[in-house]
């Protein structure tokens, strides 16, 4: 919540062992600020971090409020902070003969990597320039520093900033770009690191003279000016169109707000002995325990994250087929890197989670620039969450904890078919840095990419490097692959937050973007639109589509040790959605407890349905009970079968059978042959069974005539099945195994509806104990709660039931009377505009439908304490409404086998909310 604060310390200030904040004030300071005082100020840790200071959170809403403008007193807390910051350098801002310069950053609760702005170097002008240049004895430095700043400046300040739309589309860091590029043409130079002094104040004169002109303003000398600009700048950014993009995809809350981290610069673009990197304390690909990380030799933070040379690797362990043959930190400067070394693990020890840290080395010094808790996949969260139980690190509901329910996916997910990879040729290889396998259609855009999607296309992004600008792109994509770009660089940090596939640096490749297509090393060409594959676990690129299978996760050992710990923590069941023995096999290896819906109309669709699917027909035309029955007999068998199929791979484990649930009609055949092959069959003429189809017609067919309906107009298929489950039973318990069915009643209103059909459940059971000579068969005897007034009547429903089972799919659309067919009319509008926040078909409606179902549960077990209550519509596989389900005392959840280790960790998560 946006609250007007009346609190007056609007600065933070760390540095020389010592800080105002610490990381608990991630509100107040952003993760960046907090995080930066905790590594400056904790006994445990005052590690050289460059002084500084942070700016909350609160002057950035404060800022929103009062037309750009801030508090008064903050200008005097600012001056403060900067000459504490001017003692502890020894250096002065603005100072012609030593001059301290700054970075100005952005940095919010939660991390959001490169969706705001950064400004460096800021106080270099004319003057000052002089003092740079003697104290580093550096001129090239200096003014490569200079140009750095205009550049940024310019692109964040003046233009961005300022809300400037550049003209023709082409910005002004466009612009500079292009400058930059042309000197260094005509200079015959390859890199920037080349341009001559001359050059470099040559292109500095160009620079000002083309921001001039194309923004009508000349930047700004005055120091205080730039740092007042840039502070303005990045608050601004946090309403920029990617920031706001990226919160509404991570559901980031709008009022957090920024903190702006104000710190004194430190440059790893000093020559030889200086560089900077970016390092994590495990391998954030993987969650081994190792120190992996890249580093660039005389180089300034940025060039690393935008992926513009080939990083190198800090040690041994961190090298990949790009960058094997570069020196790493770790023989280039032994004695730094065992103090980085030392620095991570002290690091990890104190968060007791893996951190992602940036550091720089100038002139032989190192500095701590930042560190937060790492981005990691799915597979290394496992890894590392069950390590550091193991090591002690962290405990077990911690381990349980540290991994999203949601993250899970990636382990479950299919990869490429390893048979297919081996005839088919690799084209390309890159590094791999999300792990998993894809396919989809080459596009070369953002745009391109949710333009595709958009229309159901599956796609892969292919770019030379992304940027903060592609971030929608890369959301909808199937996988992302980058031609430039380390495992640290922009697509391999955002690819990993969404745990999707993804290849980077992958050198191979050349994109041709006037003829939309992409070239590999060995000449073969794909265009736009053509099929990849990709196996990002190893970093291969394959033409065309390759089948994906799944993968087995019992060799997944951390994942095996992690699910057992999960099942120790949880309370609630979790049982699978499975009609068929192969679908039960893959829930009981997911951890399933049961089956919480079996719907037996299943058999009637697909493969092996023709002749059970005829029986059926001939049944529901049928005119008299006669005719319907001596249908029913011979499809008897198979249903039967069906079940008993199942029963067999459960073991015992309860399965809910639901009874015959959709409306008839659907079932009828429409074309011409099969109505008349059925005729036939019923020796009736083709006009009579047109009459007879005819009249199933109904208007409104998810409110007609289906469910328990059917059982009450036509008792016998009531009869049939629950025969079939029963016989089934008892030839299981003959064969000395277990059994235990659930027979469950759909679409029910009222307890008569359970009574009635009760009467013959148990006339059958004594037909069949009798005839199978058998004194008791194990089952339960309950209904789907599935409409509004089920819900509402729970307390006599529970008079004739032994379960319920909440069918949330059929509960909300008769609550909302949203048909979930015909959502994609208007649903996407309710969402934009925010009249509902959430699809309530994914995610149970708490507050609405959630109701209903507290009311049922809790009205139930008034009538039978020990009610047996659980879900099985398809929110029982989303984690909110696994919570939810957890929260009001359900049994269990029941999902589709795939989402069974989701919904086992969301629970488990759920009886740990539990303890607080
Ligand atoms: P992001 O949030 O995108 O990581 P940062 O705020 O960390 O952006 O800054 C961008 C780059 O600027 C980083 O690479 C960082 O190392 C560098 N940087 C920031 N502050 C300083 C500083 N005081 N001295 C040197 N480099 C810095
Ligand atoms: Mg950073
Ligand atoms: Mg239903």
């Amino acid at each position: 919540m946006a609250k007007q604060t009346k609190s007056t310390k609007y600065v933070y200030f760390f540095g020389g062992n010592q800080a105002d904040g610490n990381e608990s004030m991630k509100n107040l300071l952003g993760g960046k600020g907090a995080n930066l005082a905790e590594m400056a100020g904790h006994p445990a840790l005052r590690l050289p971090v460059p002084p500084g200071f942070t700016i909350t959170t609160e002057i950035c809403n404060y800022f929103y409020q009062h037309k750009k403008t801030y508090p008064k007193e903050l200008q005097i807390q600012v001056t403060a902070a900067l000459s504490k910051m001017e003692k502890l350098s020894g250096k002065v801002f603005g100072d012609p003969d030593n001059p301290m310069l700054l970075s100005v950053r952005s940095g919010a609760r939660r991390s959001m990597p490169g969706m705001m702005e950064t400004v460096l170097n800021i106080g270099i002008n004319d003057k000052t320039i002089k003092g740079l240049i003697k104290h580093s004895g550096n001129e090239r430095f200096a003014l490569d520093a200079y140009r750095r700043l205009i550049m940024m400046y310019a692109d964040v300040v003046m233009e961005k900033g300022s809300g400037i739309e550049p003209k023709g589309g082409k910005g002004i860091r466009k612009m500079l770009d292009e400058q930059l590029e042309a000197i260094k043409h005509s200079g015959g130079h390859k890199s920037d690191t080349e341009l001559t002094v001359a050059e470099l104040q040559q292109l500095i004169k160009e620079f000002k003279r083309t921001i001039l002109k194309t923004l009508g303003k000349a930047f700004p000398d005055d120091p205080m000016q730039q740092l007042w600009g840039s502070i303005g700048a990045v608050f601004s950014s946090w309403n920029g169109k990617r920031a706001v993009e990226y919160r509404k995809i991570e559901k980031i809350p709008d009022e957090w707000g920024t903190a702006v981290n104000i710190q004194a610069m430190v440059f790893g673009n000093m020559g030889l002995d200086s560089c900077t990197g970016v390092a994590f304390t495990r391998n954030p690909g993987s969650g081994e325990n190792k120190f992996y990380g890249e580093y660039l030799v005389n180089a300034q933070g940025e060039d690393v994250v935008a992926g513009i040379r080939t990083p190198a690797p800090i040690n041994a362990y961190s090298k990949n087929a790009q960058s094997q043959n570069l020196e790493t930190l770790e023989t280039l400067m032994p004695g730094l890197y065992q103090k980085l070394h030392g620095y991570q693990k002290r690091l990890e020890k104190h968060y007791k989670d893996m951190q992602d840290i940036e550091f720089t080395i100038e002139k032989g010094k190192l500095y701590m620039l930042q560190c937060r808790v790492g981005k990691r996949n799915g597979v290394a969260a496992v890894r590392m969450a069950i390590e550091m139980q193991q090591e002690r690190l962290i405990d077990g509901k911690t381990a349980v904890k540290r991994v999203a329910p949601n993250q899970l996916v990636e382990l479950l997910l299919p990869m490429l078919d390893p048979k297919a990879e081996l005839i088919n040729p690799v084209l390309a290889k890159g590094l791999p840095a999300g792990p998993g396998g894809a396919k989809g259609r080459v596009v070369f855009t953002s745009q391109d990419a949710v333009d595709w999607a958009h229309k159901g296309e599956p796609v892969i992004l292919v770019r030379e490097e992304t940027s903060p600008e592609d971030v929608d792109g890369m959301h909808k994509s199937q996988a992302i692959l980058t031609i430039k770009g380390g495992m640290t660089s922009h697509a391999a940090l955002v690819a990993r937050g969404w745990g999707k596939c993804c290849i980077v640096g992958c050198g191979d490749i050349e994109i041709h973007h006037e003829s939309k297509l992409l070239k590999t090393k060995n000449g073969t060409v794909i265009n736009e639109g053509d099929w990849i594959s990709l196996n990002g676990t190893k970093g291969f690129v394959y033409g065309g589509s390759l089948p994906l299978v799944d993968i087995d996760l019992d060799k997944n050992i951390s994942y095996n040790q992690f699910m057992k710990l999960v099942n120790k923590t949880k309370t609630m069941g979790v049982r699978a959605n499975a009609e068929t023995p192969q679908d039960a096999a893959q829930g009981l290896k997911f951890g399933a407890e049961g089956i919480g819906l079996f719907r037996t109309e299943h058999m009637f669709y697909g493969s092996g349905s023709e002749q059970p699917l005829f029986l059926l027909r001939k049944m529901i035309v049928s005119k008299t009970t006669e005719e319907r029955k001596s249908a029913l007999k011979a499809l008897f068998k198979y249903v039967k079968k069906d079940i008993k199929n199942t029963l067999q791979v459960m073991e015992g484990l309860p399965v809910t059978i639901r009874l015959l649930d959709p409306p008839l009609h659907e079932f009828v055949p429409h074309n011409a042959e099969k109505l008349k092959e059925l005729s036939r069959e019923l020796g009736i003429s083709l006009g009579v069974l047109r009459r007879r189809v005819l009249s199933l017609h109904e208007n409104n067919p998810m409110l007609g005539h289906r469910g328990v309906r059917l059982g009450i107009s036509y008792p016998e298929i009531t009869e049939m099945q629950v025969r079939a489950i029963f016989e089934a039973t008892a030839e299981m318990i003959h064969a000395g195994k277990k059994a235990f069915p659930e027979i469950m009643i759909p679409v029910t209103v009222a307890v008569q509806e359970l009574i009635h059909q009760k009467v013959i459940v148990d006339r059958v059971y004594k037909e069949v104990c009798e005839a199978k000579k058998i004194k008791k068969i194990p089952y339960l005897y309950g209904t789907m709660i599935e409409t509004p007034r089920a819900a509402i009547k729970a307390k006599r429903m529970a008079l004739a039931a032994d379960f319920f089972s909440f069918g949330t799919n059929d509960l909300t659309q008769m609550s909302f009377g949203f048909s979930r067919d015909d959502i994609g009319g208007f649903l996407p509008a309710y969402l934009d505009q925010k009249i509902l926040n959430e699809d309530p078909f994914q995610t149970i409606d708490q507050d609405g439908v959630g109701k209903l179902i507290r009311l049922g549960t809790e009205e139930g077990r008034e009538t039978k304490p020990r009610l047996k209550v659980g879900i099985c519509g398809e929110h029982g596989g989303d984690p909110e409404s696994v919570k939810f389900c957890h929260r009001i005392g359900m049994n269990y959840v029941s999902c589709s086998p795939f989402r069974v280790p989701i919904a086992r960790l969301a629970a488990a998560h759920a009886a740990l909310e539990d303890e607080h």
